[in-house]
């Protein structure tokens, strides 16, 4: 489905398009505005039930007051008809009936009229009963009590009950002050109640002194004229404010105004501070003749207890719009953030897909190219999903035959696999099912393909090397097997003619002596033997394996004295691709000293290094054949001593070292005094053993490093290296004299002609030899049996000594 088709909403309604900053900003302003209607609906509700609240207290503020009022009416009227009821009322009983109605009331007051003649009686009568002067008296101009002075009437206070601590101001003339006198003469006219002007009462503390006179006629008789009054005063402060909260907690601030006063004066007024409200109430109160003004305004502690939570509001809903905005930002921005994720991975998906298709299709097509490999795939049953063209090739069947029908173990020959299946239960110590024979891996085995038989269609049978391998998904679980069969039949053909092959070249080589070999010089110095026969081991006493890891164990065999030079030759022939031939010897553990033989012929490898085929072999008997030949060549076989050819083949070297290095060198010659004779006499056979006995004697008197030689017939030679002529001729006078002293018998004496000479400079072997010949034959012609120097003029006779 195209992405454009839905086009998704955040929370329902916000397009996913929209900037997160827009939507939390919108949020905000809407989120205000809203918090500012409910903000003014409330405030509306509010100020409604401020209004309420203020009305109720106003009622029963204004209710408790007027009850006051009538509180006091009621009172003083009571007082009133005590004095009508009981006549004449004595001081005592007027304090036990007033005393009780003190209440709200800074005190009670009787006074009677007193006319100007009943002046004097009555201040003496008075006196006489309180037993203290008592007078009529009034205010004078300093504010102080002074007698009265003369008038047509006085009201003075007699009885006074009162509250205040200073007491009573008895004999006070009410009549003597303005106001109290109005006040009197309103109730004496009226006959009720009169209520005097606001006054500052006499006789009170001065926090209470601002209050009214509360009058009532007293008459014998109804409607007539009264002859006294009874008065209530009363504080406005007390009777208002008493029983009130305090200032500091009264929600009202109240005013007294007595409507009737001209100066509107303030008769009572709370103390408390107006609020910023502008809660204000009036109502009427009654007391007597009197009527007053309440005036109540809320106060600052009605105010503060009754503040508008406007504010409140309005921040909280600007809080709560800013919250909301945020997580509204926050919302938007991470969905947004996430639906791009969303679509950057669809395309990488979508990407992904397509490679996927692509190795999908690539692997079909690897699957199909590969038509001399088998590719099969199971599930976890075994049963066949995967068949591809190189299987149907090599098993003649279809795909479509095989596919979701077949399994793996149909393929296999079941005996083998029965087979296989035993082995594997026995290794791995339970039971392997014939079908899974060829999916299991024996314990040692580490992965490798093994052979099995497969038939095909028309029932012929194959032989392949399968490699199965266990498909697992992207989380590890095993979803089926591979596996990958390799027709074998013609490399194991192959296989086989080489084992025959190889065999053979075992055979041929167990009948070669010594050992046939590949060695390998690469340019690093290594030394290598690629293949070496069993004949290999018997030459060197190394094992094949040794060998072919490292060629240079032969070299520990090799004669020290032979090693450097077999190296040389092996040098040489790879610089030159000579073949290489070399005689050493070599020095082994079991059989000792050896000589062996080795030919190769190098070739050029591609990398740098040269390549060996060649053979080795034991030459020790040859060598030792040749070693008796040669002794045998250059030894006299009657004497035992060495031959002529010998002589001439050391006199030959001895005279060429001589000329490359200064020295000595003599020469002895013997020739047997009439040999022929002997011969003649005894036999030739004797002549032999003469001979042979004379070969004993001088042989056992020569030196080690004198050489003696038969040059022929009864002819000798002693080449004595290193000595000169007088030595030489010591040496001859000690084999002549070995020779004459003792007898061989059966013939007695053999005596000898000996000629010394010695090595000149310059000078050849011919001349040596001729010197040394003509000395013999000197000693000859002498007489024979002596020693004659050749240029020495020494010779030594028999009896010359
Ligand atoms: P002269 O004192 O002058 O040397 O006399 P001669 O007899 O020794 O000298 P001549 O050279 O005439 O004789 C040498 C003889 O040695 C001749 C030969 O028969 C004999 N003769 C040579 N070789 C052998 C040999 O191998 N065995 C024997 N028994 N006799 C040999
Ligand atoms: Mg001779
Ligand atoms: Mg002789």
């Amino acid at each position: 489905m195209p992405m454009q088709a839905v086009r998704p909403k955040i929370l329902g309604f916000i397009s996913e398009q929209a900037s997160a900053w827009l939507v939390a900003l919108v949020v905000l302003l809407a989120g205000s505005a809203l918090t500012v209607i409910v903000a003014w609906a409330a405030a509306d509700l509010y100020q409604q039930q401020v209004r309420q609240r203020f009305q109720l207290l106003v009622n029963e503020r204004y209710t408790r007051i007027q009850e006051r009022f009538e509180d006091q009416e009621q009172r003083l009227g009571s007082l009133q008809r005590f004095f009508v009821n009981s006549g004449d009322v004595s001081r005592a009983e007027f304090d036990g009936f007033a005393q009780p109605l003190l209440l709200n009331a800074r005190a009670y007051a009787w006074a009677p009229r007193i006319f100007r003649e009943q002046r004097s009686l009555f201040e003496q009568d008075i006196s006489r009963q309180r037993g203290v002067p008592f007078s009529i008296r009034e205010l004078n101009t300093v504010g102080e009590l002074a007698r009265a002075a003369e008038r047509d009437e006085y009201v003075p206070v007699l009885f006074s009950q009162t509250q205040s601590l200073l007491g009573s101001p008895l004999g006070f003339d009410l009549l003597a002050q303005p106001l109290r006198r109005s006040v009197l003469e309103r109730a004496q006219h009226s006959g009720k109640l009169a209520v005097s002007q606001p006054m500052q009462l006499v006789g009170v503390e001065p926090a209470y002194a601002a209050g009214v006179l509360l009058v009532a006629p007293v008459s014998k008789v109804a409607d007539t004229e009264p002859y006294g009054f009874v008065m209530a005063v009363i504080s406005m402060r007390q009777l208002v404010a008493d029983g009130l909260p305090r200032s500091n907690r009264d929600n009202l601030v109240m005013q007294i105004v007595d409507t009737s006063d001209t100066q509107q004066r303030v008769l009572y007024e709370s103390s408390n501070a107006v609020g910023d409200s502008d809660l204000r109430a009036a109502r009427r109160l009654v007391l007597g003749d009197h009527v007053y003004a309440l005036s109540l305004r809320a106060s600052e502690i009605f105010d503060k207890s009754n503040h508008s939570s406007m504010r409140a509001i309005l921040a909280m809903g600007v809080l709560l719009s800013a919250l909301l905005s945020a997580l509204l930002y926050v919302l938007v921005s991470q969905r947004q953030r996430a639906l791009k994720l969303v679509e950057q991975r669809t395309v990488q998906l979508r990407a992904r897909e397509q490679e996927l298709r692509g190795a999908h299709g690539q692997l079909r097509s690897v699957l199909n190219a590969a038509t001399q490999v088998a590719i099969i795939a199971t599930d976890l049953r075994g049963v066949i999903n995967t068949f591809n063209a190189g299987a149907e090739q090599m098993l003649g069947l279809k795909a479509e035959e095989v596919l979701g029908h077949l399994t793996l173990e149909s393929l296999h020959v079941g005996v083998e696999l029965e087979a296989r299946a035993g082995l594997l239960s026995l290794a791995l110590g339970k039971r392997i099912p014939p079908s899974q024979a060829m999916l299991v891996e024996s314990p040692d085995s580490q992965h490798e393909a093994r052979e099995w038989t497969l038939v095909r269609k028309d029932g012929s049978q194959l032989t392949v090397n399968m490699l199965a391998t266990v498909l697992l998904d992207d989380y590890g679980l095993w979803v089926g097997y591979l596996a990958i069969y390799l027709d074998v039949t013609q490399q194991k053909r192959a296989y086989e003619a080489l084992a025959a092959r190889d065999r053979l070249l075992k055979k041929l080589s167990a009948h070669v002596p010594g050992g046939i070999f590949q060695f390998t010089h690469e340019p690093q110095d290594n030394w290598r033997f690629i293949y070496a026969s069993e004949g290999m081991r018997d030459i060197y006493e190394i094992e094949l394996s040794v060998l072919q890891q490292d060629a240079g164990r032969v070299f520990e065999r090799i004669h020290p004295l032979d090693a450097e030079r077999v190296r040389a030759s092996i040098r040489l022939s790879a610089l030159q691709l000579s073949h290489w031939r070399e005689e050493y010897r070599v020095q082994l553990p079991q059989r000792g000293l050896r000589w062996i033989r080795g030919e190769a012929t190098p070739e050029e490898l591609p990398g740098g290094g040269t390549l060996w085929h060649g053979y080795v072999s034991d030459i020790s008997d040859l060598k030792r054949v040749e070693e008796e030949l040669r002794a045998l060549s250059i030894t006299d076989s009657l004497t035992g001593i060495y031959n002529r050819r010998y002589f001439q083949d050391r006199l030959k070297g001895e005279v060429l070292r001589l000329n490359r290095n200064c020295g000595a060198l003599s020469l002895i010659m013997l020739d047997i005094d009439h040999f022929k004779r002997i011969n003649d006499q005894h036999g030739h056979g004797v002549g032999d053993a003469v001979l042979q006995e004379l070969c004993k004697r001088i042989g056992q008197r020569v030196r080690r490093t004198d050489v003696f030689c038969r040059l022929g017939g009864e002819e000798f030679a002693v080449l004595c290296p290193n000595t000169d002529g007088t030595q030489a001729y010591s040496l001859a006078t000690q084999l002549w004299q070995s020779l004459r002293d003792t007898s061989m018998e059966p013939v007695g004496i053999v005596t000898a002609s000996f000629g010394v000479a010695s090595w000149r400079i310059d000078e050849d072997i011919d001349g040596l030899l001729l010197r040394a010949d003509s000395a013999v034959y000197v000693a000859k012609q002498a007489g024979r049996d002596r020693v004659e120097a050749c240029g020495s003029g020494q010779a030594l006779m028999p009896d010359g000594l």
